[in-house]
């Protein structure tokens, strides 16, 4: 009896330590069969793949981003952003998505993350960087993810000058999902904003926007498109100059191009304008998502407008 009670105290505190320090949602090695070794050694093992190798690291496609082991839904797209580290980077996660960990494996902590319903390594999550407004990095594997894509968005491309406060007008309406400042209508393949500004690339700068037509429709989108620009000025935006700063609808589908086009009619013979409109209504072409500097611009800097 006597050792009955000696030992039991400590198998009491055993007991506690296991029920309090492990993940209740901890899934046994078993449930992590289905991967491949890679995905293992990165989920179960957690392990980190090489930067600048995932799939997703420059990737900005729309949609979202699920564990590759559960496809808990973790990372809305437009939360994406390029941190320039060589992995996948969001600043947004999915409400209780994540579970967070002290991690002290290289000697010095950091904060570990895992997915809170099947608690497989997702990667770390840095804060105080000030790389967006949010102030938050969750650096992710690639191969801890899954994309999937959302098909039901429909997309628009704007130019109307400089592109920082054209994005941020879009930005603000409610049901685009998100938008990406870019380059579009040029011949040169993936140019840099140092060859776009130099005019001799033939594109220009603009807005591209994924929305939800159900809660906005396209015709709202051109409004803004009208309402924020000179639409009779060729080639220049105030005192932005250049082809890269023309007035341009690239549209997507026939049904936007003939809604663009009707739109552009009526208000050339409204007399809105004093001038008739010079922009373009043409056929998108490759967009080049811009250097994530000029990714919202202004909203990471707290700012409504441009002041040039
Ligand atoms: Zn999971």
């Amino acid at each position: 009896m006597y050792l009955y009670f000696r030992y039991m105290k400590y198998i009491w505190c055993i007991l506690f330590l296991i029920l309090t320090c492990q993940n209740p949602n901890k899934m046994s090695e078993s449930y992590f069969e289905h991967l491949t070794p890679e995905e293992k050694s990165v989920i179960v093992d957690k392990g980190t793949e090489a930067p600048f190798t995932g799939e997703y690291n420059d990737f900005f496609e729309v949609g979202i981003f699920v564990c590759r082991a559960c496809n808990n839904p973790l990372y809305e797209s437009s939360a994406k952003f390029d941190a320039g580290c060589g992995w996948p980077a969001f600043d947004k996660v999915k409400k209780g998505a994540v579970n967070r960990y002290s991690d002290m494996s290289l000697g010095y902590e950091r904060t570990e993350i895992t997915c809170a319903r099947c608690d497989g390594h997702l990667g770390h999550v840095f804060e105080g960087e000030n790389l967006t407004p949010e102030n938050t990095r969750h650096c992710v594997n690639s191969i801890s993810v899954r994309f999937v894509a959302y098909e039901k968005l429909s997309v628009a491309t704007f130019a109307a000058g400089c592109f920082w406060g054209v994005e941020e007008l879009f930005r603000k309406q409610a049901g685009v999902y998100s938008t990406s400042v870019g380059y579009i209508g040029g011949q040169t393949n993936m140019p840099s904003y140092k060859q776009v500004c130099s005019g001799t690339t033939g594109h220009a700068e603009a807005v591209q926007v994924h929305f939800n037509a159900e809660e906005v429709n396209y015709e709202t989108l051109l409004n803004i498109f009208w309402d924020n620009h000179d639409p009779t000025s060729l080639n220049r935006q105030g005192p932005d100059e250049g082809s890269q700063y023309r007035s341009a609808i690239f549209y997507h589908s026939e049904e936007h191009k003939n809604i663009a086009e009707e739109s552009k009619n009526t208000l050339d013979s409204s007399e809105r304008f004093p001038k008739p409109i010079v922009t373009e209504i043409v056929p998108a072409t490759t967009f080049y998502r811009a250097e994530e500097y000029h990714q919202k611009y202004l909203y990471k800097r707290g700012a409504s407008r441009c002041s040039l």
